[in-house]
């Protein structure tokens, strides 16, 4: 049995533990959703990745921190940076995944992409209804705003 698989089996557990004590607003504030799909995609490519190993203890950290979020927790106020430190490492991970291993997890792009595409799919509703495919149309509208969205990051 890999390590990797190990690691995941105790970072889902950590976080099931947290999600029970947590609200189902808080389950959102937190992404823990999120985090336990990347902790997933984050197993899978540690087979031929260094980076994704050495997030594994850092998620492992943030899962730790994810304890004292919650007032039922602790009294203790956690200071800003914990929970900053916390969603920088989500964004750290998912950008990570994103640009070295192709993975999209839904709901996890920066919201600016998401107007790209948003814009995308609009635009590709447009040409499937020209061109008789509304899927070809979406599929084009998409790549459209993705290409959008790099030019704009050039420009920036
Ligand atoms: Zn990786």
């Amino acid at each position: 049995m890999s390590s990797h698989k190990e690691w995941l089996e105790e970072v889902t557990f950590q976080i099931n533990k947290h999600k029970s004590n947590f609200t189902e607003n808080e389950i959102k504030k937190y992404k823990l959703d999120r985090l336990l799909e990347l902790s997933e995609k984050v197993a899978e490519n540690s087979e031929y990745c260094v980076d994704c190993i050495s997030f594994q203890p850092e998620i492992l950290g943030i899962v730790d921190d994810v304890g004292y979020f919650t007032k039922r927790m602790t009294e203790a106020k956690v200071p800003a940076e914990v929970k900053r430190n916390y969603f920088k490492v989500i964004d750290k991970i998912y950008q990570h995944l994103e640009r070295k291993h192709s993975v999209r997890i839904p709901g996890s792009s920066p919201k600016k992409k998401n107007q790209y595409i948003g814009a995308g799919i609009a635009i590709g509703v447009v040409i499937g209804i020209a061109i008789d495919n509304i899927g070809l149309g979406i599929a084009i509208g998409i790549a459209l705003g993705a290409i959008a969205k790099k030019y704009k990051k050039v420009d920036e």
